[in-house]
């Protein structure tokens, strides 16, 4: 069995697509978590762990990927006061946890009781993929979770197989309907697309999504796979995705503001066979829901990102595609008080890339070096 520490080289490699020289943060800059583009994040993405019970193809490989030593992952009372520094110092308005796969955290529902106790208003979410969330949904809640994300690529027990190389279809089901019973509603659904297995589902998904209520997101899928199999070629990208969907369903803008979320969202509505494609959308009879298209990849969103991410063993990754880090979890550990963390986090941040780099010349040209982590290791 080979073991993959980091990751393989890049297939597409070339020029450098982040600054060179990172700028230091002046004495003038703006509060909170600003960089230079005058972005300031106020959306923080966390990871508990890097470890996962799925081994979806676009994001792990079949085996082989070493986790974190225990040692090395952050504790809760670590991440509690990492949390309290963001709310409290830098501006962070919103916590969204993920992983690796959250649920496999034993001490989940401690983590976000003592979160919640410290912060009674702050929106806290969980992306997740389900497995086992039937039993934990309702404890959850109880604990103080807001809301849930379920990944979700297929309803059909072979291609989830073929796709998270795991036979729990069943268990994710049954995890998403629990979290809506739990009232951890508005449950979001993220799927992610691949040519020749799930594609062509998608409509399928998308209708089931609408019958239950539930709003889906189709991802891009983007070069963060540990095996490194992404090509721009191969990936669907947003305008397909519309172009899929179009075959049944008729998408509008929706006309609530975007406010800086990752997800483009159209109001849905159920094509009338024969009626004129160009024709007002409300011809087409009511609006049966929203889906949303995140597309990081075709049709960034950079200019606008509001996102800061932890990864589990307390780096600070400014964009999802850094090759760079800053380690916080080092700093906290050697002693340092409240405002040497904040002001490293503040240093790291301040000098996020402008843009991840893949959009730059089109889907053709190797213009963008993948960064070391898998997505996995990052935290989505
Ligand atoms: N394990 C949890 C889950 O799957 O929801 C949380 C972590 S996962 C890394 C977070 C999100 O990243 C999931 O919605 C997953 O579909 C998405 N993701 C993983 N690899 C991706 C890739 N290469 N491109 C796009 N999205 C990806
Ligand atoms: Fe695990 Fe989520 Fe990655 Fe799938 S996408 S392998 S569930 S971390």
């Amino acid at each position: 069995m080979s073991v993959q520490l980091g990751m393989p080289q890049p297939r597409e490699e070339a020029g450098p697509a982040l600054p060179s020289v990172p700028a230091a943060r002046p004495a003038d800059a703006p509060a909170g978590l600003a960089d230079r583009y005058g972005r300031r994040a106020t959306d923080m993405r966390l990871s508990l762990t890097d470890k996962c019970n799925l081994r979806c193809t676009y994001c792990m490989p079949a085996e082989g990927l070493e986790w974190l030593a225990k040692q090395a992952v952050m504790t809760a009372e670590e991440i509690v006061r990492i949390v309290r520094i963001g709310v409290e110092q830098l501006g962070v308005r919103e916590l969204r946890l993920t992983g690796g796969e959250p649920l496999v955290r034993h001490d989940l529902v401690d983590i976000i009781s003592a979160l919640r106790s410290n912060h009674p208003d702050l929106p806290i979410s969980m992306t997740t993929n389900a497995v086992g969330l039937a039993k934990k949904a309702a404890p959850l809640k109880a604990a103080g979770l807001t809301r849930i994300n379920v990944s979700l690529d297929s309803l059909h027990e072979e291609t989830f197989t073929k796709l998270t190389r795991r036979p729990f279809l069943d268990q994710v089901l049954a995890g998403v309907d629990a979290a809506w019973a739990a009232g951890l509603g508005p449950v979001k659904l993220n799927a992610v697309l691949m040519r020749g297995i799930n594609d062509a589902e998608s409509p399928a998904l998308l209708g089931w999504a609408l019958d239950r209520g539930y709003e889906l997101r189709f991802i891009e899928q983007m070069p963060l796979d540990a095996d490194h199999g992404w090509t721009r070629r191969n990936m669907i990208t947003a305008a397909e995705i519309r172009e899929i969907l179009s075959a049944e369903y008729v998408l509008s803008a929706d006309p609530r503001e975007r406010d800086g979320a990752p997800a483009e969202r159209f109001e849905v509505r159920r094509r009338v066979p024969g009626l004129d494609a160009g024709g007002a959308p409300s011809a087409h009879g009511p609006v049966l829901g929203t889906v949303g298209i995140i597309a990081s990849v075709t049709e960034p969103f950079c200019s606008d990102c509001r996102r800061t991410r932890i990864t589990a063993e307390g780096k600070i990754m400014s964009c999802l595609f850094s090759r760079e880090e800053y380690d916080l979890l080092g700093l906290l550990r050697s002693g340092a008080d409240d405002d040497a963390l904040a002001r490293r986090w503040q240093d790291a941040m301040w000098i996020k890339p402008k843009a991840h780099g893949m959009d730059h010349v089109g889907l053709d040209a190797p213009d963008f070096v993948q960064p070391d982590r898998s997505m996995s290791a990052i935290g989505g």
